[in-house]
């Protein structure tokens, strides 16, 4: 299982590396224009949406590619319309991407995984809808994030047939010989009960759990315009055996992604496969794939305390919304290398996401793009909607929002070099990470817990269990296990071992219940471990069950004080009177450290920022793209230096060259 630990850097180009990425949504061609009027996209309401989706692949689209200061788009390729039909955007597409390579922006090809536009493809391709999904009664599946009148538009293609698997390799391939560097599947679903899928799911099933089971039956529910309702398992249907379905539908995604990287990866070696993976799926995408996104994220902003998130899961903490959490799990997964987007959403409301196509301010925009750079990732900047009307029809705020991003981008470019170089979060601790299934109260692979300790100020890695051995486990004085239900024998006696080394655990909340999801261990069993830990570690053994992670988050119960205590010592400090300042510190190849910094509100600077270093470093410079923001004064001592900082807009980082380097610079 420790496998991917011998997977290194693998084909990643140079200008695709973390701390380089300014990445852009070009979603639009007569290809999207019919996609969003099947769908009945909110916003798609007026002759002027349809001329700025038909805009992006012009000149003027190219002119504001370059103006926005995007090195990385996404254009879309292929959507579940029919060959025939398809031709008539790709045939557009392929001098589009020429174009925008002689201007150094690279291109990633749009593909949907699993959905069927049933008109199109009925009068061009109907052989190719024998593979669709089935529902437990034979019925099809439809597309749920859309809006149908009579029935719906969109249905869904079963991974397990044989022809579809044919068909995505086909749409892939044909993306590999336009030019593309990469590819981007969206829609990745399945309800499916047709025979294939059942017999997959048992063997599945059998062998995670060593018993024979059928598969659970999946009812989708539908509004009476078939949109948006989640896929419900029937509430008979015992607990293991829904954990073993969710799974299963996550393996075959996982396994589908797998697949079309491989036959990609056997075309052309260098071709990045990467998927729009969410929080609520078993992970956040194969280790074998060389990319990394999701459009989970949330819009970073102040919203005050106890907001109440209509949707799953939102990342509100102590009135702050924010993706720190998301952040810092995306960067283990990516193990350091490989390209990590986020694509942030305005949180409205339990409604479909073409709701959400509301235009951000161009401060706004720089938070969102800040906070990725501030945990090594980029923001998937989303033009789609009002945003890209607004801005084809040449309405100011629309362009002034777009000079913003365009201002962080040059930014970013300006300091590419030292951002990618700077790849070794400096940790005091670090958090066990699985792919959180079960799940005990709502927060999803502990991304809001981990963002509640960031907010904190606390620095930390997320140490993924696939990820961990003795030796990456001994890089740290103490691991904390926050509300992990699933723990193989396997992990525990790393724990035991690591425990035995002198390190220090510290258990909160659920703990080690299951082996494997479908599998609980018995509690003769969980209590046989509790005494080995004891055995081993003593009092470094630190078991607080009751210790709730979600109160934490809550704000309800404080973060203990010997965590507390590792803020204090660690060799950075920085203070913001009493208002939190997003940051994190980074160890670059030569020795050279960063500190980014963000102000994760939008309401006003930051004032009066100190930042400390504890230790002898060499000289220091303090860099924003903010506008009146106050030059920094840096002050150095015998044992350190501090940095105070009048104002903080949005973001800023400190560049600190070692004690030894500066002494050979001056
Ligand atoms: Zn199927």
């Amino acid at each position: 299982m420790h496998a991917s630990n011998a997977v290194a850097d693998r084909g990643v180009p140079n200008w695709a590396k973390n701390g380089k990425i300014a990445y852009c949504r070009w979603d639009g061609g007569p290809l999207e224009v019919a996609k969003a009027h099947l769908s009945a996209w909110d916003y798609f309401t007026s002759p002027g949406a349809v001329t700025g989706m038909m805009g992006t692949y012009t000149d003027q689209g190219l002119e504001l590619l370059k103006k926005g200061g995007f090195n990385w788009v996404w254009l879309t390729w292929s959507a579940g319309f029919s060959y025939q039909q398809e031709e008539v955007q790709q045939s557009i597409l392929r001098p589009f991407v020429k174009r925008c390579n002689e201007v150094g922006i690279h291109c990633t090809a749009y593909l949907s995984m699993c959905n069927v536009f049933v008109q199109d493809m009925e009068a061009h391709q109907p052989d190719l809808l024998e593979s669709l999904q089935r529902n437990a009664t034979g019925g099809v599946v439809p597309y749920a994030a859309a809006r149908y009148l009579e029935k719906p538009l969109r249905l869904m293609g079963c991974l397990n047939h044989p022809k579809w698997k044919a068909h995505l390799r086909n749409r892939l391939k044909s993306a590999i010989d336009a030019g593309f560097v990469g590819a981007f599947y969206d829609n990745l679903s399945t309800a499916c009960h047709c025979s294939r899928c059942q017999a997959d799911f048992e063997s599945f099933a059998h062998a995670r759990t060593g018993r024979a089971m059928k598969m659970p039956i999946m009812t989708v529910k539908l509004s009476e315009r078939f949109e948006e309702t989640a896929p419900d398992v029937d509430r008979s249907v015992e607990l293991e055996q829904q954990q073993l379905l969710h799974a299963y539908w996550s393996h075959l995604l996982w396994r589908t992604a797998v697949e079309m990287n491989d036959y990609a990866e056997s075309i052309r070696p260098d071709f990045m496969v990467y998927c729009n993976w969410h929080v609520y799926h078993h992970t956040f995408g194969p280790a074998q794939l060389k990319a990394l996104s999701t459009e989970d994220g949330q819009k970073a902003s102040y919203v005050g305390p106890g907001w109440n998130f209509p949707t799953s899961p939102g990342f509100e903490v102590g009135g702050y919304v924010s993706n720190a959490g998301l952040l810092r799990r995306l960067w283990a997964v990516s193990e350091g290398w490989r390209p990590v987007r986020v694509q942030n959403h305005q949180t409205l409301g339990p409604a479909m996401e073409a709701s959400d196509f509301v235009p951000y301010s161009g401060s706004e925009w720089q938070r969102m793009i800040a906070e990725c750079w501030t945990f090594r990732a980029a923001q998937e900047v989303f033009v789609e909607g009002n945003f890209m009307t607004e801005l084809f029809a040449g309405v100011p705020r629309a362009h002034e929002a777009w000079e913003s991003i365009g201002r962080y981008n040059h930014f970013q470019r300006e300091h590419a070099d030292l951002w990618e170089s700077a790849r070794t979060l400096e940790a005091a601790f670090a958090v066990w990470g699985r792919d959180n299934h079960p799940e005990a109260d709502g927060d999803w692979q502990r991304v809001k817990f981990a963002t509640a300790l960031s907010l904190a100020g606390l620095q930390f890695d997320v140490m993924l269990n696939r990820l961990a051995n003795a030796e990456v486990l001994s890089r740290y004085p103490l691991i904390w296990v926050p509300s992990v239900e699933v723990m193989e024998d396997s992990e525990l006696e790393l724990l035991e071992g690591y425990l035995r080394q002198g390190g220090r655990v510290l258990a909160t909340g659920t703990f080690a219940d299951w082996h494997q999801i479908g599998r609980r261990r018995r509690a003769d069993e969980k209590q046989q471990w509790m005494d080995r830990f004891s055995a081993a570690g003593g009092k470094r053994w630190m078991a607080h069950f009751e210790l709730n992670d979600r109160d934490i988050c809550l704000g309800k119960t404080e973060i203990p004080d010997f965590i507390l205590r590792m803020k204090k010592e660690y060799f950075i400090e920085v203070e913001s009177s009493d208002d939190p300042v997003v940051w994190t510190a980074w160890r670059c190849d030569d020795g050279r450290r960063v500190v980014f910094l963000l102000n994760p509100d939008q309401r006003a600077a930051r004032k009066n920022v100190r930042i400390r270093i504890k230790k002898p470093v060499g000289a220091s410079k303090w860099h924003t793209p903010d506008q009146g923001a106050q030059a920094a004064e840096v002050r150095h001592n015998g044992d350190g230096m501090e940095c105070q900082l009048n104002r903080l807009e949005i973001f800023g980082f400190l560049d600190i060259a070692t004690a030894s380097s500066a002494k050979s610079g001056s």
